[in-house]
């Protein structure tokens, strides 16, 4: 496509994480010249920062993994059925060495600009280093949760303890034994890290200002013969996962909400049938209603029952109340965990709830609250990411007529077409924008459809002639009028959901719900409908 030469490219990737890595292999194989620029040393994106205690992935390692290759998904070895974080960086690094895809990524090598050249048809890609590259199209796999959202606690610079980030946990760990541990956050990434640092630390010290729905769950080692035979089975457990509308047909996180859907109304339930559900199903019984996800009403009758059955394994009542959760169930991503509600029975572990009184400041020996002082030797800050747009738009990205994505995304809301283009921004391809199914999905399974769309596009663009190609603003704008109608009878647009899905956990960012919630299997049907047909909504140049 363009003249080989050490600075122009057919394709650039920006990012060497999982979709990243598919993306240089699949581009590679349709003979797109491809560079991938990295900013960390190595591959892995998000699950090589995210190496807190305990961190592990909440879909089966059989399913969270590539599908594309027979060979990766016979040779390669898994486990436990979730995978740890240790062992998906492992994973990736296989996949890195087994299709030789170092040899096209340069790491150290941040992304700081990134210009639309209207009259050549090309992007500018700066690096931080100042190097200018040139690319016919620049493929975004920069990741929908790879910007950690660090908290601005007046005071934190004065702590004279460690301060450790879950998403940038330091690479050869930290000793917690014998400290007084400090913990803010409880999201997937705090249930995961409490239980592990109660078992480390002298005293944990838990920060909590939304409760959170969690269930339990067990995570366990393959047993003797248990893989082989699943991988003896794997073209039927892919192609149940294909069709599966969260991209994971098997238990996680995602199908047991998609399975409370199919269960009957709570606010048809007689109180004795309620108390049967979490007498046996526990804090999982409590919340398996179908009416729940999409009724306000009953969903606040399950949030009730539920801080009945959490209060049936949290010995005191008081530290039961607190972890009680206060918003919609739904709003939130679900989580599963291993020993969460038990871990608030040990002797060491003491529960602040920031609802009685906020974090005041932090300390040069601890955190004050509105409630009183904290000393601690490590506070330890879970507290989210930027997600979905916040990779791109801490990139200077200008598309035509020197528009700002940053700009447009802030002004207007995180518009897209299909989750993959915004219009202004031709031949720019974003892996998992807001607007495609990504957040409340397998993201693998996700990313697979992306990136195979995206490749057979360039492709096709290719062999018929075109250089460019663009969304255009109607397709756009009938785009996020579709998935904002999904959403619409579902809890998601209560007004007192908050979280990374619509925005509301970063200060001043537009809200919007910013997933896809047709599923993937809809989602492929919709993208490949348009690529059969020329790709509509798109102009082609
Ligand atoms: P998160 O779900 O956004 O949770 C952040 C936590 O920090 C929330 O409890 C939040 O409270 C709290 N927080 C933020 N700012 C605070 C402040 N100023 N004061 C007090 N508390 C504050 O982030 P996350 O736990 O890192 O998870 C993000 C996503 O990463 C997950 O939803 C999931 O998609 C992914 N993830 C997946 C796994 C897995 O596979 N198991 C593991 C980890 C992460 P509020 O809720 O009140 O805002």
């Amino acid at each position: 496509m363009t003249k080989p030469s050490p600075s122009r490219f057919d394709a650039i990737v920006i990012g060497a994480g999982f979709s990243g890595l598919y993306a240089l292999h699949r581009l590679r194989e349709l003979g797109v010249r491809t560079l991938v620029l990295e900013a960390a040393e190595d591959v892995g994106g998000t699950w090589l920062f995210n190496r807190y205690p305990g961190a592990r992935c909440d879909i089966e390692s059989i399913e969270y993994s590539y599908s594309f290759s027979d060979e990766i998904q016979q040779e390669w070895v898994w486990t436990e059925t979730m995978p740890a974080q240790p062992e998906i960086e492992a994973y990736l690094h296989f996949v890195a060495d087994k299709l030789d895809l170092r040899r096209d990524i340069r790491f150290n090598t941040r992304v700081v600009a990134m210009t639309y050249d209207e009259a050549a048809g090309e992007w500018m890609v700066q690096t931080q280093s100042g190097e200018s590259l040139v690319a016919s199209f620049v493929v975004a796999a920069s990741g929908i949760l790879s910007v950690p959202l660090d908290p601005d606690f007046p005071g934190m610079e004065t702590f004279t303890g460690a301060s450790l980030f879950t998403g940038h946990w330091p690479k050869e760990g930290f000793d917690l034994s014998g400290k007084r541990v400090g913990v803010i956050g409880t999201g997937s990434t705090g249930v995961q890290l409490i239980p592990v640092v109660a078992k480390e630390a002298e005293h944990l010290t838990v920060f909590q200002r939304s409760p959170a729905y969690t269930l339990p769950w067990e995570v366990r080692p393959f047993d003797d013969g248990e893989l082989d035979e699943l991988k003896a089975n794997y073209a039927e457990i892919r192609a149940a996962q294909r069709q599966h509308a969260v991209g994971a047909a098997r238990l996680s996180a995602f199908s047991v909400l998609f399975d409370m859907m199919a269960k009957p109304p709570l606010k048809a339930a007689s109180r004795q049938e309620q108390l049967r559900a979490i007498e046996e199903g526990g804090v999982m019984g409590a919340l398996s209603w179908g009416d729940v996800f999409f009724d306000i009403e009953a969903n606040r009758m399950a949030a009730k029952l539920y801080g009945e059955a959490v209060a049936r394994i949290v010995k005191d009542p008081e530290t039961a109340a607190s972890l009680t959760p206060s918003h919609p169930f739904g709003c939130k991503r679900p989580i599963i965990d291993q020993g969460y509600y038990d871990t608030f029975n040990r002797d060491n572990v003491t529960l602040v709830d920031l609802r009685k009184g906020p974090i005041v400041e932090i300390t040069p020996t601890g955190i004050r609250t509105e409630q009183g002082h904290h000393d601690l030797d490590v506070i330890i800050y879970a507290t989210g990411f930027d997600a979905m747009t916040g990779a791109l738009t801490r990139i200077n990205v200008h598309g035509r007529d020197r528009l700002s994505l940053a700009d447009f995304w802030s002004s207007e809301g995180p518009y897209t077409y299909l989750g993959i283009a915004v219009a202004g921004f031709p031949n720019l391809f974003i892996v998992q924008a807001p607007g495609s199914p990504s957040a409340a999905t397998n993201f693998v399974a996700a990313l697979e459809q992306h990136i195979e769309w995206i490749g057979d596009c360039i492709a096709y663009l290719r062999d018929n002639g075109y250089r460019t190609i663009e969304a255009l603003p109607d397709a756009q704008h009938e785009w996020i009028e579709h998935t904002t109608a999904l959403v619409a009878p579902t809890v998601l647009v209560d007004p007192s959901c908050s979280s990374w899905y619509n925005g509301g956990n970063v200060p001043g960012k537009k809200r919007m719900y910013m997933g896809y919630t047709a599923g993937i299997p809809e989602y492929r049907r919709r993208c490949d409908e348009i690529a059969d047909a020329g790709y509509t909504g798109f102009k082609l140049g």
